[in-house]
């Protein structure tokens, strides 16, 4: 260690450290530290911090610093004082654990030792204190074992066959049947297998123990399961650096009926209801529950099974909670009848037990309505917003399991992480099976849709790791036993393979084989009145991207507060319409395409009204054609090919023709035609292939090189100008008539694609010209808004020229964002972005994260411009990036009026609106690069 790092403190006492401190402590160790200085019960022990474990890490080969270790053995002697106990004693030995724990928690992803400070005298002398020959050598197998693996490098299954060997020998089948003879086998055999595999005895000397424990533990920051989870959950070094290592006494929850251990939530994390719920295991160590080698108990059983303890669980409960103004999840141990706390953090809950939670913590008066809102992240609630199964689907559950994290999925059955990994990637729907998962199994979490496995509770690995990602699990279904050998499992007299369709269903437990009916997913009260509380909070408001009057209709259900985008273009789309369309296109001559849109005109009309009735006074936003007009003709390709097979369905058709002419010349008696002729009748075709030949030639008329930048917008709508009155009149018409009803509507005519005020003064006078006409046919004024996308550069950059025209603005941050970096989406996409993501050129995919340095700075120009030249102006913004929290968060920072996002984004969008106008004054908006 160099010259000023020598004076550093590298180790706090639980009783000194700060609380908040998580950065240097990591999270275990500050909530160690504060649940100590609040009076709960721990055990006595130390923390190592992350500066220590970065420091170490630079140069592993170095061993760790001198300082550092004296430092560890001052506190260590403290901790020999407040236990009466001495480490490496041999009357009273002191064991300890040594815990990893970084600022955010990463559950099971690295490495902890627990045991610490067995040898063979040792032993004794634990022997001698408890009297428990059984249970120390028990304690004596579990070191050996968990050291070997995690600081030597043994394999598991080294240790899994000695043991298997001496069940054998034993014949018993769970370790619970094991004596203290066989256990002391055991760790003798356990001793024999470090000794063949690294070549050295197992160290005995407890301090050389710790040491290498320690630096085990800090090694464990850089293992492959800790870099696969930071990089999925994207931990950057900001947020996590490092682990800290706690070392503390053990306490024993295997010490007797009078002893267990256990995992406790504060409230139920599956449903959020406010009642203390967990799991617990008598006479057993922690990484029992954990590992879901035993299925544990509810802790509800305890209230008979252990009263007194029970209450003082439900007293610890209570603490906890009225500290940290969180829900927690905790671990304890109870020793000989004596409680202790060894864990706790913010637990992890599905979305909908985080909103009902919230709402309730907020009735309760234990946190503000602020705390509620931002406790959530938006993104979540798309959980929430997900299909259940179908409550009148009959078909039976194959078995029931225990439902460990809420929801529904479906598909294939897989075995193992590996496979569910490489077949999730291909893009097939997995379901991981397994009789019970470990955190080597991540990846394979992160390619499926859901989990099922056949032990463990709801505490296990696999449940605690399912819900933080929100991904339905069953756990517990006991009935299914899996053969990873063969990909083939059972469940009583039914039978599947991998790639077998399965539906499991968290929120119940039950498995079935097949899919499952699903239905839409509900709101609930609790999100509606969280919700509420976001919208009186934000500035922001939130619209949705609707086409159709059933896209609005569920919009509206998920709070949209109007339509900031309907695009007409997919209106052209439908089977009735689109012929219509067809004709429109290829007319020669301006009669020909007035008559047709004079046909598409009432239907536009009827469209229009759909939505008005349903949206109300809310205002109501509509784009005038959009995409260029060759995308609703068939491709050329398509369209030869279909030539080529009319002409010689024509030359058959002549044929056939010549045949029945003598056909009927021989057989005269007969007389009258077949009605099939009508049909054959080769002129028909020739008109079809005449049709067709007209879409052909004005396809390739229109055949341009790159139609995003070409003949589109109201560039298409200047040229063929009947277009867009059309559709002016249709949507002021149908105004009239809801307003005639009596429904008082305020649509808003958009134009797309402008880049002068030329081009909207131009589409002005149409508009003026309709209005004028239609309030004078309909007798009543009309309240309607005109105004222009921005979604080319040029039109930013004049944003106070087009004010003078445009009532409101509304960013398309798609295009957008294709013309400020010149990249077209799918090339970007599919050719080069993924390269510059990962090598860091560009932090994320502008398509999907609003790119607020570039693309961002024109927009906030522009809406200064725009409000230059007309102040109360509304701006908004209608490109996917409109439902993405982050963008949300710059957008209300540069005062726009309203996102519009798809509809079931509408609830996330409003919890990030609220977010954002509570974390304005707060930290800045973006990452750097
Ligand atoms: P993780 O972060 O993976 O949960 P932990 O450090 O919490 O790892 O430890 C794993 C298990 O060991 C937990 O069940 C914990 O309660 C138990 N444990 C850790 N330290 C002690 C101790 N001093 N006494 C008894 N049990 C302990
Ligand atoms: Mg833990
Ligand atoms: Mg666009």
């Amino acid at each position: 260690m160099q010259g000023e790092d020598m004076s550093r403190k590298w180790v706090y006492a639980f009783s000194e450290g700060d609380g908040k401190n998580k950065k240097l402590l990591g999270g275990k160790g500050a909530n160690l530290c504060e649940m100590t200085q609040i009076g709960l019960r721990v055990p006595p022990g130390f923390v190592i911090t992350t500066e220590a474990c970065l420091l170490y890490l630079k140069d592993p080969k170095q061993g760790l610093p001198e300082e550092l270790l004296d430092q560890v053995q001052k506190e260590l002697s403290v901790v020999e004082k407040k236990s009466g106990r001495v480490f490496g004693g041999r009357d009273n030995p002191l064991l300890v654990s040594v815990r990893s724990g970084s600022a955010m928690s990463m559950p099971g992803m690295m490495d902890t030792i627990l045991n610490l400070g067995l040898n063979d005298e040792t032993l004794q002398g634990l022997i001698q204190q408890t009297g428990n020959e059984r249970f120390c050598y028990d304690a004596y197998r579990r070191f050996i074992q968990l050291f070997g693996k995690v600081a030597l490098g043994v394999p598991e299954t080294e240790f899994d066959n000695e043991f298997e060997e001496v069940k054998q020998k034993a014949g018993v089948k769970t370790d619970v049947g094991l004596s203290a003879r066989d256990l002391a086998d055991i760790a003798k055999r356990f001793l024999n297998v470090v000794m063949r595999f690294t070549g050295k005895s197992f160290p005995s000397d407890p301090r050389e123990q710790l040491e290498i424990a320690i630096r085990a533990v800090f090694n464990s920051w850089g293992g492959k399961r800790a870099v696969d989870y930071r990089r999925e959950f994207k931990i950057t070094p900001e947020m996590a650096n490092g682990t800290a290592v706690n070392v503390m006494e053990m306490v024993f929850g295997n010490m007797g009926d009078d002893s267990a251990t256990g995992v406790g939530f504060t409230r139920d994390p599956g449903t959020g209801e406010n009642v203390i719920f967990g799991e617990y295991l008598v006479n057993a160590q922690g990484e029992d529950v954990v590992a879901g080698i035993r299925t544990p108990k509810p802790v509800s059983a305890m209230a008979t099974e252990m009263p007194r303890l029970y209450h003082e669980l439900v007293d610890l409960r209570n603490k906890l909670e009225a500290h940290y103004k969180e829900i927690q999840d905790f671990e304890f141990t109870i020793e000989k009848g004596i409680l202790y706390c060894l864990q706790t953090r913010n637990g992890k809950m599905n979305a909908s037990a985080l909103v009902r939670t919230s709402v309730e913590m907020v009735n309760d008066g234990l946190i503000d309505k602020p705390a509620a809102l931002l406790r959530i992240q938006p993104e979540m609630l798309e959980q929430m917003l997900f299909p259940r199964l179908d409550p009148h689907v009959t078909k039976k559950p194959i078995t029931i399991g225990l439902p460990a994290s809420p929801g529904v999925a479906v598909g294939i059955a897989v075995f193992d992480a590996d496979r569910a990994e490489k077949r999730g990637r291909t893009g097939e729907r997995v379901i991981l099976v397994r009789e019970e998962t470990k955190p080597e199994d991540i990846h394979g979490f992160f390619a499926s849709q859901g989990i099922l496995t056949s032990r463990g509770g709801k505490t296990s690995h696999a449940a605690v790791v399912a819900r933080g990602m929100g991904k339905p699990c069953v756990s517990g279904a006991e009935g299914i036993v899996v053969d990873v050998r063969t990909r083939h499992a059972r469940v009583g007299d039914q039978e599947f393979s991998e790639g077998a369709l399965i539906t499991i269903d968290g929120t119940t437990g039950a498995v079935y084989l097949g899919d499952v009916p699903m239905i839409e997913a509900e709101f609930s009260s609790h999100l509606a009145e969280l919700l509420s509380w976001a919208d009186n909070l934000a500035k922001l408001k939130v619209m949705a991207n609707a086409d159709t009057p059933d896209d609005a209709a569920r919009a509206l259900k998920f709070g949209a507060m109007g339509i900031g985008l309907c695009r007409t273009e997919r209106m052209f789309n439908g089977t009735e319409r689109l012929p219509l369309m067809v004709e429109m296109i290829v007319a020669e001559t301006q009669e020909d395409r007035q008559a047709a849109l004079d046909k598409l005109l009432p239907i536009q009309r009827e469209d229009f009204k759909g939505l008005f009735r349903i949206m109300g006074s809310r205002p109501v936003t509509i784009r005038l054609l959009d995409p260029p007009i060759h995308e609703f003709l068939p491709s050329e390709h398509q369209l030869e090919e279909e030539l080529e097979q009319l002409r010689h369905l024509r030359d058959i058709l002549r044929g056939m023709h010549v045949l029945s002419d003598s056909v009927n010349f021989l057989n005269t008696t007969k007389g009258t035609h077949s009605p099939v002729q009508k049909f054959t009748d080769p002129a028909l075709v020739d008109e079809i292939i005449q049709k067709k030949e007209a879409m052909l030639r004005k396809g390739r008329a229109l055949h341009e090189v790159n139609p995003m930048l070409g003949h589109r917008g109201v560039r298409l709508g200047l040229t063929f100008p009947e277009i867009y009155r059309m559709q002016i009149r249709a949507i002021l018409e149908s105004a009239a008539e809801c307003q005639k009803d009596g429904i008082s509507v305020h649509p808003e005519i958009m134009v797309p694609q402008v880049c002068t005020s030329q081009e909207l003064k131009r589409v002005k006078i149409w508009v003026d010209e309709t209005r004028a006409s239609v309030e004078k046919s309909y007798g009543l004024t009309l309240d309607f808004k005109f105004g222009s996308m921005l979604e080319v550069v040029r039109a930013c950059l004049r944003a106070d020229s087009l004010a003078e025209e445009a009532e409101f603005f509304s960013f398309g941050t798609n295009d957008l964002t294709q013309a400020t970096f010149s990249f077209s989406r799918e090339d970007a996409e599919n050719k080069f972005l993924p390269m510059y993501n990962q090598s860091g050129i560009l932090l994320d995919n502008p398509f999907e994260v609003l790119d607020v340095k570039g693309v961002g700075r024109i927009m906030e120009q522009a809406v200064k411009w725009g409000r230059h030249t007309r102040p109360d102006m509304d701006v908004g913004i209608c490109g996917e990036h409109g439902g993405h929290p982050a963008s949300i968060r710059f957008c209300h920072k540069i005062g726009l009026t309203y996102v519009s996002c798809s509809g079931p984004r509408v609830p996330i969008a409003r919890l990030a609106a609220a977010q954002a106008a509570l974390l304005e004054n707060k930290k800045p908006v973006d990452k750097a690069a």
